[in-house]
């Protein structure tokens, strides 16, 4: 029986993510409050927030000073707009410390609400820029599959993951995947990570080379890939990868939606991992997720053709009414002084080893396959058998049994696609935390392979 509450939701609510047909039997996980690492649901029942809610609170839950610094700025002015000129001081703050901040060279920053506004706008400046330069064949975009880069149309087709295309008649033309960097499946037996990453890099150049170099505009990559599985690179991708980028004049856009603001124990994923992009996309923790806010960085070159364009054509026709929203923008002021001046992201990096060696551990268990991560970021994948690596069938949901065992035990973690399972906590977790996450998973994993004997999953 649902509860009131649940049987409203069921009836109003279209769900993003959801299974919509289990949704109506299950009902929701109804939520009700935050603190620290936890949050509560409507029982007063405490979960550990192992997801950072969708990948994005990393200061945790109820933090009095974000909360403070919306509050200041929605009694001074709730709303303006950075349309025609106009501006506010919370927009020139923000865009001040973020062009001090961004490991690119960086003239200007624009903002959005989204991590898929801030990409879409990715794929539309590579092509104004391109136009503008002289060569409008130069409009491809080369992603990989199992990438994830948002929903809005140019962004779906740049996330790599069949339930963004299947029905939904995308990709669009000109959008490509190349394979997902994921050495525990894409390897050949015995094939180091660097061999790996040289044989990725060359799929790369031999995509270039059949579309042709002057049609293709950008590659877009996750420094750690996110939604399709919490998948880290292997040694030496992005340094093979931009070999081949920089031969064909591609831009490199990072997709640090989710690694950007210390998720890896550096301000960007790109710092961590030798990745020298032209651009960089950026959202949630920007916030700590407390209020939408997206944004890309301009390049010196990009903001002269902008300029130089917009004599031609009469202005910049690009832009949405919370482009720099007045309460984001004030609360990002206040997230990144706060990762300052408590280190946050430094301490992500101290607690890194201890984490990871927690989540490594868990490759020993009956049915893990794979356990690694970076920083404070890891998935896990679940296999029938460990020696083939032979998977369940997708039906019998393994994994997402798996994430429900974990919220029996009092843990928010996320399954996705190919039995993985994603761990992402708030970067503010202390050791203790961290080992109580663990444990509870653990106890979610072995409830899971009772579960598979009792069911007789082959
Ligand atoms: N890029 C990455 C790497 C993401 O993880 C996400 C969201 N999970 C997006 C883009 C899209 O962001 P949004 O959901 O805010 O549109």
């Amino acid at each position: 029986m649902l509860s009131n509450l649940a049987t409203r939701d069921v009836e109003t609510l279209l769900h993003p993510y959801t299974h919509l047909s289990n949704h109506r039997r299950t009902g929701p996980l109804v939520l009700e409050r935050g603190e620290g690492v936890h949050v509560y649901d409507t029982e007063g029942r405490p979960y550990i927030e192992g997801m950072s809610g969708l990948w994005c609170t990393a200061l945790g839950y109820s933090n009095a000073e974000l909360v403070e610094a919306a509050r200041v700025q929605m009694g001074r002015l709730p709303f303006t707009h950075l349309f025609s000129g106009r501006s506010h001081d919370p927009a020139i703050e923000l865009a001040e410390t973020l062009k001090e901040l961004m490991p690119v060279p960086t003239a200007k920053i624009f903002f959005c609400s989204s991590g898929s506004e801030a990409n879409d706008t990715q794929v539309k400046l590579a092509w104004y820029y391109n136009n503008a330069l002289g060569r409008p064949q130069k409009k491809k975009i080369i992603a990989r599959r199992k990438g994830y880069h948002g929903v809005t149309i140019a962004s779906a087709s740049m996330t790599g993951l069949p339930a963004n295309h299947m029905d939904w008649d995308l990709p669009l033309p000109g959008f490509l995947h190349v394979s997902t960097p994921h050495h525990y499946r894409g390897a050949e037996p015995g094939e180091s990570e660097e061999s790996y990453s040289a044989r990725l890099a060359a799929e790369l150049e031999e995509t270039i080379l059949r579309e042709g170099p002057d049609t293709v505009a950008a590659f877009i990559a996750e420094p750690v890939m996110g939604a399709g599985g919490a998948i880290l690179p292997p040694k030496g991708y992005f340094p093979a990868i931009q070999a081949v980028l920089s031969r064909y004049d591609v831009r490199l856009i990072a997709d640090e939606v989710i690694c950007g603001f210390g998720r890896l124990g550096t301000w960007f994923g790109a710092q961590a991992l030798d990745m020298r992009p032209d651009t960089i996309s950026f959202a949630k923790a920007v916030t700590s997720g407390y209020v939408p806010l997206g944004g890309i960085s301009i390049d010196p070159a990009l903001d002269e053709v902008l300029i130089g364009q917009s004599e031609k054509l009469g202005g910049f026709g690009h832009g949405t009414t919370y482009s720099g929203h007045p309460v984001a923008c004030a609360v990002a002021i206040k997230a990144i002084e706060i990762y300052r001046r408590d280190r946050v992201i430094e301490g992500a990096a101290e607690k890194a080893p201890h984490f990871q060696r927690r989540l490594s551990a868990l490759a020993d268990h009956d049915i893990v396959g794979e356990a690694k991560g970076l920083g404070l970021i890891g998935g896990l994948e679940i296999v029938a058998d460990k020696a083939s690596r032979r998977q369940y069938e997708p039906k019998a949901g393994v994994a997402a049994r798996c994430v429900a065992f974990a919220q029996e035990e009092g843990l928010i973690v996320r399954f996705l696609a190919g039995d993985r399972v994603a761990v992402c906590p708030p970067l503010i977790i202390t050791p203790d935390e961290i080992d109580s996450l663990f444990d509870r998973l653990t106890r979610a994993l072995d409830r899971t392979r009772d579960w598979i004997r009792s069911e007789g999953l082959k």
